[in-house]
């Protein structure tokens, strides 16, 4: 995950205090001179560090929990740059404005913290032991959920780091320091009986001194009226540099010996097998009949994520139930209920169960109105065809079609409803962050569908299904098409019932389709999304739109908007289908701005804050 920083040629990433006022040195030590660096002592926080009458003064930048930055005291703002930017124009509380970037000398490159250097491949290894993925869905999950992921590694990583001795008596702790050399500085950490705390335990000549590790109500650790950390390896990582109250440094791990030796961090190891104990205390087991039941839809309190839940992988992917895959089911595996989930011009949506050998899953059926003529039931049909070539965690899954009573298309449940209504209902709830995350969501399943060489053709936010408050899931492929190996769009022969409002110029214009116009009804969405749920173009008529849109008119950016979000829409609205990007582009500019603002607001699942992280 790039660090919101990363970008700016003054920011150097991992350095200590001392190693910034070298550098500061360097460049000449002019009043106003400045530099940005990776904060020790918080995720995602930074130190300005700058000079005034050759004097160094650094300031710690906290990342709060709206996902803004601010110096203690000062201003909140959206990111380090604007940070920056602010603080050129007004010292506000500063020694002085910025005035000159103390930019990397060239060949320099920013220092990647201990944790940014290996987090990739950690994030690989801990969702492919968790969730058991590989392949595609361990692909999908990666780029989906890497900033959750990389906050629960952060979390646990203490548990395998070599002076980590889980939970032992201070006097075994005593036993265990005093045993062999004795250096000033040999310490442990280790955890308490009492309530679930932590302790340092630490020898300065030739005596152990205990440290009581304390955690303040939003989960950051400290010893007591030392600096607070969000993690414990950071902590032991900052006593590390400097003492900071203790009565020396930490500086030599007393080695658990239950554990292989090393500072197990630095080796491969550490993302193996380590994180199990922690998965499997998170992700329960199945009930005895094989029936997972879907996590409550809605804000629920601990965060649940998309690999959790029942529908991230296909019910075949088990190869026991991929033997009876087909694409007609049997009517007695089927349990319809009373429950309708929702209507159509067909007929209407029913919950139901469907029975498979070794597990019973929830099911949405399309239940066609049985006074239907011919070409509705073909054109379910067509729907059905479609959407059992489909294969991705972000999109409905057809699971078979049923011939009964009436023609019924079975589907994965996504029960939290369609996205426009979820965000209209719940707007004070759900921050701007996880309307990115979504639409990142919408945006890789849009991306698969463009690979696949399929066009939607009715992607609207009516049309996105919501599994959880975090999950969102693409449906309702009536008017999709697959699209010829060779072709690049589809030529429709009449106009039908089009939802005009979603629909490129080109559709309009000459009837053509491709992915490129599904990327315009990908910024519809994005509006009706970031509008939580409004009417795109107000009270337009579709022939309205048209003249609006010809005469190079956009719909403007929704309250709250950030400026990024809006100016991805504005790419998907390019006029020229031949210059709008298509999803490959659309899905790496929101999975970077997705990536950024979870790096600021990721907060774990308690704390998750409701306000909304917009730039003004
Ligand atoms: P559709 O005609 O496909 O747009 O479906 C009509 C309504 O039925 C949707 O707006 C949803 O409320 C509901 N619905 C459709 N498919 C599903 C599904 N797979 N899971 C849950 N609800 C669904």
């Amino acid at each position: 995950m790039p660090d919101a920083a990363s970008h700016l040629p003054f920011f150097y990433g991992s350095i200590s205090r001392s190693e910034a006022e070298e550098y500061l040195k360097l460049a000449g030590m002019s009043d106003g001179l400045f530099l940005l660096r990776q904060c020790l002592r918080s995720l995602g926080g930074y130190v300005l560090s700058m000079v005034h009458n050759l004097q160094f003064y650094h300031y710690p930048i906290e990342r709060q929990l709206n996902g803004t930055y601010a110096i203690a005291g000062g201003k909140a703002h959206c990111g380090p740059e604007e940070l920056c930017e602010f603080y050129s124009k007004d010292a506000d509380g500063l020694c002085c404005t910025l005035r000159k970037p103390c930019n990397r000398p060239s060949g320099v490159e920013f220092q990647p913290g201990i944790f940014d250097s290996m987090r990739n491949n950690m994030v690989r290894e801990y969702i492919r032991q968790t969730w058991k993925l590989e392949g595609d869905a361990l692909e999908q999950a990666i780029i989906s959920q890497a900033p959750q992921v990389e906050k629960l590694i952060a979390t646990t990583a203490h548990e395998k780091m070599s002076w980590y001795h889980g939970t032992i008596t201070r006097e075994e702790a005593e036993r265990r320091l005093y045993s062999g050399a004795q250096p000033d500085g040999k310490f442990l950490l280790r955890e308490r009986k009492e309530n679930s705390t932590y302790a340092l335990s630490l020898i300065y000549g030739k005596t152990v001194y205990h440290y009581r590790i304390d955690q303040d109500k939003s989960g950051k650790y400290a010893i007591p009226e030392g600096t607070k950390f969000d993690t414990l390896w950071q902590l032991v990582e900052y006593l590390k540099l400097k003492p900071d109250g203790l009565i020396y440094f930490l500086k030599e791990s007393c080695p658990n010996p239950n554990m292989p030796s090393g500072e197990l961090i630095l080796q491969a190891s550490f993302t193996l097998s380590l994180f199990l104990s922690q998965a499997q205390r998170r992700l329960g087991t199945l009930n005895a009949d094989g029936y997972t039941p879907e996590p409550i839809a809605g804000l629920g309190k601990s965060r649940i994520l998309p690999m959790d839940t029942s529908v991230y992988e296909s019910p075949y992917s088990d190869p026991e139930e991929l033997k009876d895959k087909k694409l007609f089911l049997k009517r007695e595996q089927l349990m319809i209920d009373e429950v309708e989930l929702g209507s159509g011009n067909f007929g209407c949506v029913r919950k139901g169960v469907y029975k498979m050998r070794k597990k019973q899953i929830d099911v949405a059926i399309k239940v066609l109105k049985s006074n239907n003529e011919k070409a509705v039931k073909d054109e379910m049909m067509k729907e059905a065809q479609i959407m059992h070539q489909l294969d991705n965690p972000y999109i409905v899954r057809m699971i078979g079609v049923c011939e009964a009573e009436s023609l019924m298309l079975v589907m994965e449940m996504a029960s939290g409803g369609p996205l426009h209504k979820f965000l209209s209902s719940k707007r004070d709830e759900i921050p701007v962050s996880n309307v990115v995350e979504l639409m990142h969501q919408v945006a890789i399943g849009m991306k698969y569908l463009e690979e696949k060489n399929f066009v939607h053709r009715d992607l609207a936010a009516r049309n996105v299904l919501l599994v959880n408050q975090h999950y969102a899931k693409i449906s309702d492929f009536g008017l999709s098409k697959a699209l010829a190996a060779d072709d690049s769009y589809y030529k429709a022969r009449t106009a039908g019932k089009w939802p005009l409002k979603w629909y490129a110029p080109e559709c309009i214009l000459y009837h053509k389709f491709s992915s490129k116009s599904d990327v315009w009804s990908y910024g519809v969405t994005m509006w009706e999304a970031f509008t939580y749920g409004q009417k795109p173009y107000k009270k337009m008529k579709g022939p309205e739109v048209i003249s609006f849109i010809e005469q190079g008119k956009r719909m403007e950016c929704p309250p709250d908007c950030p400026a990024e979000m809006y100016k991805l829409m504005q790419q998907c609205w390019t006029y020229k289908w031949e210059d709008r990007p298509g999803f490959a582009a659309v899905e790496t500019i929101i999975r970077s701005y997705y990536y950024s603002i979870a790096a600021k607001t990721e907060k774990g699942p308690e704390e998750e804050d409701k306000t909304k992280a917009a730039c003004p």
